[in-house]
């Protein structure tokens, strides 16, 4: 048999570009950084070069790559029982068993999971979800999902629609309708609010398009407690406990998108009751597992959970809904991150990160500010720190230039934040890397770019 670890790099780079499609790549962007192997925050590529993975993959490396526990715990789930539908009546005891996990740790209200294969998946069911609640309180015309600029919801049609970035969702219209956008609470954008108290400004928007919209016809609100994609956006603290007494009082459902934000990422296993959220539905995928199968859980409330399990059924289902495999792997995931103390490891090498990254606001002129909640990290990048001028291209390139470079793996995430968001294994040693190869790039950077 072929055996991939065999083949030339420049075999594997050429069929790659000939055959893989990678989200958000154009065509004319030849490089890729082919990766083989991982252990802890090491990565390491095809032609051998190493590589400290600053960014957990995609937000969600929670315990490190290359754990053999969770490669047993698979095979032995695999020899065992690979897969059965979760559908009708059939069940699995590692579905139950996660499911029961999860509420243990979620916040209070939460009593009810289902199962998807992803986060996309799962904020579409949680649309889904509100939707199908009001329309079975007798309430068929309150189907209107308020969302966010800048907010991430994945890229399906659903939850894609209520993401807020123009050139992400363009050209493959007509979206879902009845999705209306607001202003994100992102206090150093601070022009958005026309000097008004960042709070006062999106309640009193919230509240004009309650009006306009009219609220008999709005299912919910969808929003991530921080603002991940859309650069780690961390709103004042009386934010969402004002939102949702505006939501309540209209009789409309809170979606928590908690893809990024729960299982650590922020220091708690769920970040909504830490920043006054008390949603009726959480969504979860990535840090559930670490990336090390794909699995995500939408959490629901029990009221909300009753009502769209009664009638023929809750409509929404995937053949990988509950896959055994998957549930065996993210049990043995919060086993581990609960027995190595993973959460409180977030806070203090998060704290770390955040001390060697602050002074940079004060040394650079083109960082602006830098934000933090246990192991999510973002430097604002900015042209002019008086008039907060985001920093155009090409300093934009800065994260590529930081990998190739020194090797680290920073991300600039949508507009002109350098996120960082490790896994919460990290060693102090490695976040002092980590952040001195940023500020060594960075301290290159001219206001201007280049
Ligand atoms: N929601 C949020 C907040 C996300 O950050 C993401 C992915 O980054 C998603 C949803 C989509 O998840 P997935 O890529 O697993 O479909």
């Amino acid at each position: 048999m072929f055996s991939v670890q065999s083949r030339e790099v420049t075999d594997l780079l050429r069929t790659d570009l000939k055959h893989l499609i990678h989200p958000h790549q154009p065509s004319w962007a030849t490089d890729r950084v082919i990766m083989v192997e991982g252990q802890g925050c090491r990565m390491t590529d095809a032609t051998g070069r190493e590589y400290l993975d600053a960014t957990g993959g995609l937000w969600l490396a929670q315990i490190g790559h290359g754990r053999a526990q969770i490669a047993e715990v698979a095979a032995a789930q695999m020899r065992k029982l690979e897969y059965f539908t979760a559908f009708w009546d059939f069940s699995n005891d590692q579905a139950i068993e996660l499911s029961e996990r999860l509420i243990s740790l979620a916040p209070e209200r939460m009593a009810k999971v289902f199962f998807t294969s992803g986060g996309s998946e799962g904020d579409d069911a949680a649309i889904k979800t509100a939707r199908y609640y009001h329309y079975l309180n007798g309430h068929p015309g309150k189907n209107w999902i308020l969302s966010r600029h800048t907010a991430y919801h994945g890229l399906a049609y659903g939850g894609g629609s209520a993401t807020g970035f123009a050139d992400m969702t363009e050209g493959q219209g007509p979206h879902l309708p009845h999705v209306s956008h607001l202003t994100p609470p992102h206090s150093y954008r601070s022009h958005l609010f026309d000097g008004e108290d960042v709070t006062d400004f999106c309640v009193r928007e919230l509240e004009q398009r309650i009006q306009q919209i009219g609220p008999e016809n709005i299912a919910a609100m969808i929003g991530e407690p921080i603002m991940g994609v859309g650069g780690f956006i961390i709103p004042p603290a009386d934010y969402w406990p004002r939102v949702q007494q505006v939501l309540r009082r209209h009789d409309i459902l809170l979606i928590a998108d908690e893809v990024v934000t729960a299982f650590g990422r922020t220091g708690s296993w769920f970040a909504s009751p830490d920043l006054g959220m008390d949603p009726d539905i959480i969504v979860t995928a990535k840090g559930i597992t670490s990336g090390y199968i794909p699995l995500g859980a939408v959490l629901m409330s029990e009221q909300v959970g009753q009502v769209v399990t009664s009638g023929h059924g809750y409509p929404v289902g995937y053949t990988y809904s509950g896959h055994p495999v998957a549930c065996a792997v993210a049990l043995k995931n919060l086993d581990i991150l609960e027995s190595e103390d993973l959460l409180a490891a977030s806070r203090t090498t998060g704290d770390l990160l955040y001390q060697l990254a602050a002074p940079l606001a004060e040394e650079l002129e083109i960082v602006g500010e830098v934000r933090h909640a246990g192991m999510g990290l973002a430097l604002e990048l900015v042209t002019d720190k008086e008039t907060r001028a985001p920093l155009p291209q090409p300093g934009l390139g800065v994260a590529d230039v930081i990998r190739d470079q020194t090797g680290v793996i920073a991300r600039v995430s949508s507009p002109t934040n350098l996120v960082l968001s490790p896994p919460l294994i990290m060693t102090e040693d490695e976040a002092i890397t980590a952040v001195a190869a940023v500020a060594s790039v960075l301290r290159r950077v001219r206001p201007d770019g280049t």
